[in-house]
């Protein structure tokens, strides 16, 4: 095969890490090209669902033979801190990979998803040495309580293409630092910063049995995970329709299943908020990472007092945006993911543009071709049951409703299936709080957006999703509590 010489490549053939397991040199192999020029990044072994299985197998055995489980947390913390050192000595390679198989700006992987990987790793391990049980003393005289906090066991961890690096490390650095062995399947356009991650990993001291990777599509590679007994938790990020499919597979018993799904953010700005940063916030709320954010503010919400000053600064400075090359360190929106999702955005507008809505699109540049780039675009006068407004676009698209007063705000923020994250823009506190808690979603952002910091919980609510990562919530949802009665008095026997 031909490997580009792109800086971001690492390996011309990317697969399963898995110790003692043989992947045939004529395994069938996934090419994935760039979403930018289309040349070849990486060739990735499609895994069957026997590699997945051996995967499990060994996580099984690391967890009921091995050393993860049973260190102390303060040993594993150390070893996870030793893992962020590592991440950050190779973070231009982790950024170069993110680039060269996401499409993403090189500049927001720097300076973006890097430093949040590191921030969601080294939160993690501050947790691991945080894991408590407890004591219940006061059961009467006879008894005493303990109640144990102890790893659920083995995890399968899913990752979708949008944050292969970030969302990673949501599920993984947790789970290890709760004691879990765990098997990850990233996504098949995007497992070269897995692959990365996990080696890293077993240079700091993780088992290699403790943490191990299988390529591969989600039905042959990743859905193994929810079939098998062997897998005692499956913690998934992706879309809607998978997460219906995993949580309904055939098993002989339920799987606890923590889902991180699809998203509708609103971006709602009222009149009395500060006209520049709301601008800046809205932009970045749908820009950010080509637009394929799960918590993108991609409805905006805007009091009818400023709608047509709001609409009017925010498509001059969508406009302003560079869009094209994401090698570029000024480019702000790269490539989509691959040409047929491409299509199903450019889809929304044109069915919105169809419908009257008023769509306000920059021209691409000459560079650029429309079947890999969607220019940042705003769409007034967005019917609320659009598919639209409904529906997760997953590109840098925004569709804009007015209202009027904290009531309809609230109504129309809370009118999809979705319940991930909202942003506020005001400068009332007591405006900002009143919406803060009628919203329906796992995360609200008062005057400011996508700040998600690893010690705060994170995760959706309805059709977002089930469960919480990072924060010590995230690392108490990788455990399971195991309750010991003790008899600390002479028995009382029952049957005298
Ligand atoms: P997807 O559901 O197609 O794929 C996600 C992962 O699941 C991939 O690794 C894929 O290979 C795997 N998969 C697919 N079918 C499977 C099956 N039958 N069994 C097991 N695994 C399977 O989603 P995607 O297109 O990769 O990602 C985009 C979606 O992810 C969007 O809906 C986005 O909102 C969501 N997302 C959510 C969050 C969050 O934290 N809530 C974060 C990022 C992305």
């Amino acid at each position: 095969m031909t490997v580009i010489d792109n800086p971001g490549t690492v390996a011309a053939r990317r697969g399963h890490l898995i110790p003692g397991h043989i992947t045939a040199a004529d395994a069938p192999v996934f090419e994935r090209r760039s979403p930018f020029d289309g040349s070849l990044v990486a060739e990735v072994v499609l895994g069957t669902p026997a590699d997945t299985r051996a995967a499990i197998a060994a996580a099984r055995n690391a967890f009921d033979h091995g050393p993860w489980p049973k260190l102390p947390g303060t040993e594993r913390a150390k070893i996870l801190l030793r893992w962020a050192g590592l991440v950050r000595e190779n973070a231009e390679e982790l950024a170069r990979l993110e680039t060269a198989e996401v499409g993403k700006p090189i500049g927001f992987a720097r300076a973006g998803d890097v430093p949040a990987t590191l921030d969601t790793i080294e939160a993690a391990a501050l947790a691991a040495a945080h894991v408590k049980g407890e004591l219940h003393d006061d059961l009467g005289g006879a008894i005493m309580g303990l109640v144990r906090r102890e790893p659920v066991g083995v995890v399968g961890a899913i990752v979708p293409w949008n944050f292969p690096a970030l969302l990673y490390s949501h599920k993984v650095a947790f789970a290890l630092a709760a004691g879990c062995t765990v098997v990850v399947k990233p996504s098949e356009f995007t497992s070269g910063s897995a692959i990365l991650l996990t080696r890293l990993a077993h240079r700091a001291g993780v088992p290699e049995d403790a943490l191990v990777l299988v390529t591969g599509t989600g039905p042959d590679a990743g859905q193994p995970l929810a079939e098998s007994t062997d897998v005692d938790l499956l913690s998934f990020t992706g879309s809607t329709r998978t997460a219906r499919l995993l949580a309904a597979v055939d098993r002989p018993y339920p799987q606890v299943q923590h889902f991180e799904l699809g998203g509708k953010g609103a971006t709602i700005v009222f009149a009395d908020a500060d006209l520049d940063q709301a601008v800046d916030g809205a932009l970045f709320g749908f820009a950010i990472n080509n637009g394929e954010t799960c918590t993108a503010g991609t409805r905006l919400l805007v009091e009818d007092a400023i709608a047509d000053e709001f609409v009017a600064r925010l498509a001059q400075k969508a406009a302003q945006l560079t869009v094209g090359d994401p090698w570029s360190e000024s480019t702000v929106v790269g490539p989509l993911i691959h040409a047929q999702h491409t299509a199903r955005v450019r889809g929304f507008i044109d069915e919105a543009a169809a419908a009257g809505s008023v769509v306000i699109s920059p021209e691409l540049p000459a560079s650029t071709s429309p079947e890999s780039f969607v220019a940042p675009t705003i769409i007034d006068r967005v019917e609320t049951d659009s598919r639209l407004f409904q529906e997760e676009v997953f590109g840098p698209v925004l569709a804009v409703k007015r209202f009027s007063g904290v009531d309809e705000a609230v109504r129309l923020a809370n009118s999809t299936v979705y319940g991930l994250a909202n942003s506020i823009w005001t400068s009332d506190t007591s405006t900002a709080l009143t919406v803060a808690r009628a919203l329906k979603s796992g995360t609200v952002w008062i005057n400011t957006i996508h700040d998600t910091p690893g010690t705060l919980p994170f995760g959706g609510v309805a059709g977002s999703g089930i469960g919480r990562e990072k924060g010590v919530e995230g690392l108490v949802g990788f455990t399971q509590l195991k309750t010991i009665t003790v008899q600390v008095a002479p028995r009382s026997p029952i049957y005298g």
